[in-house]
């Protein structure tokens, strides 16, 4: 298991739930819009949002943001010690690569302002920035990722700083996959797992759940970021489901909807994304099935806490497995939802 850390109210590590990040994509210092999009993201379930902070500027808005804002916010900082000793005031961790910050000194002073200030630090590798020295060394890309983490984390172990967090990400799935399992082995920091620059939604969906799903499911990783391009809302959606898909958290329902082939008598996808979106927010896990006919739609509806079976004009629900009623076809939505919200009263 790996050693617990402490950012802001959340625990990462050391068996605590696996946590969902993201990052906001407005300038830091346009704080309204920055403070709109940190309570999207907080409300779509992120357990951890982070910022970047590229300069002094964006470093001082850090502090009316945290004013106006509860969530658990991280600041993203590049090579200045500077930026990352006046953002640990207002953040609950930095992620910031000590080996870039300069001499044992500059490392030492940022390690002893973030311990006075509980802030912990999560250290960043990717594939893209890796530096020239570990290049030099010729190692395979996967253990050339995870050396590179563990020799900044050296540094801060150097200046007697442990709240570590490690991260080594690739575009590439086996590669972030392989520099991960080594980092498990031969570390105890928590893990924060994604795939970089992974792509737009589709792609990088399934780019993400194959490499995070399958280091999660072998026990590597304690925190998450689906990287997508575009709304960072959606990436929370997704780190939602996978975390829901594999059962690590079950803080949302499952919608799960037949293929539709020809026997199907209602507009099963229609149906099934106005249910989703109806209970995506939901803090509560229930399965729910939408099943196109009664063919194979009564044996999943069984299986489901709540489901449907279209027909022509009417369809069937179940709610736990039994045969509740016939409803209208019209009113299937209406119906189904208002079961949902007794369940979920219920349960
Ligand atoms: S549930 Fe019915 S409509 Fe849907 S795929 Fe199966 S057989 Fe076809």
């Amino acid at each position: 298991m790996t050693r617990q850390i402490t950012v802001g109210k959340l625990k990462i590590g050391g068996g605590a739930a696996v946590s969902v990040q993201s990052m906001t994509n407005t300038p830091t210092c346009g704080i309204d819009a920055t403070v709109a999009q940190i309570d999207a993201l907080k409300a779509a379930g992120a357990d951890v949002v982070r910022l970047a902070v590229p300069d002094m500027r964006s470093a001082e808005a850090l502090k009316e943001i945290r004013r106006q804002t509860t969530a658990v916010i991280v600041a993203d900082i590049h090579f200045d010690y500077k930026l990352a000793v006046k953002a640990a005031d207002y953040v609950d961790k930095i992620r910031i690569n000590p080996g870039n910050i300069g001499d044992a000194a500059k490392v030492k002073f940022v390690a002893d302002a973030l311990k006075e200030r509980r802030v912990p630090i999560r250290i960043g590798v990717n594939s893209g920035s890796l530096d020239g020295k570990m290049k030099l060394k010729r190692l395979p890309l996967p253990a050339a990722l995870a050396e590179s983490a563990l020799t900044h984390a050296r540094l801060l172990e150097e200046a007697d700083f442990y709240d570590i967090v490690l991260s080594v990400k690739s575009s590439d799935v086996r590669v972030t996959l392989e520099a991960n399992r080594i980092l498990a082995e031969r570390s105890s920091y928590p893990l924060h797992l994604g795939v970089t620059e992974a792509g737009i939604a589709v792609p990088g969906l399934i780019k993400s759940a194959a490499c995070i799903g399958s280091l999660l499911l072998s026990g590597i990783g304690d925190t998450i970021r689906i990287s997508l391009s575009g709304d960072p809302v959606k990436e929370v959606e997704a780190g939602r489901l996978l975390l829901n898909s594999l059962g690590l958290r079950r803080d949302m329902p499952e919608v799960i909807s037949c293929p539709t082939c020809g026997r199907t008598e209602i507009d099963v996808a229609a149906l099934a994304e106005k249910v989703y979106d109806a209970v995506k927010n939901k803090k509560k896990y229930l399965k729910i099935a939408v099943m196109g006919c009664a063919v194979n739609g009564i044996g999943e509806s069984e299986h489901a806490d709540l489901g449907v079976c279209g027909g022509k004009e009417h369809s069937i629900l179940f709610a736990h497995g039994e045969k509740i009623k016939t409803v209208d076809n019209k009113d299937v939505l209406q119906e189904l939802l208002k079961l949902t919200e007794a369940f979920i009263s219920e349960n």
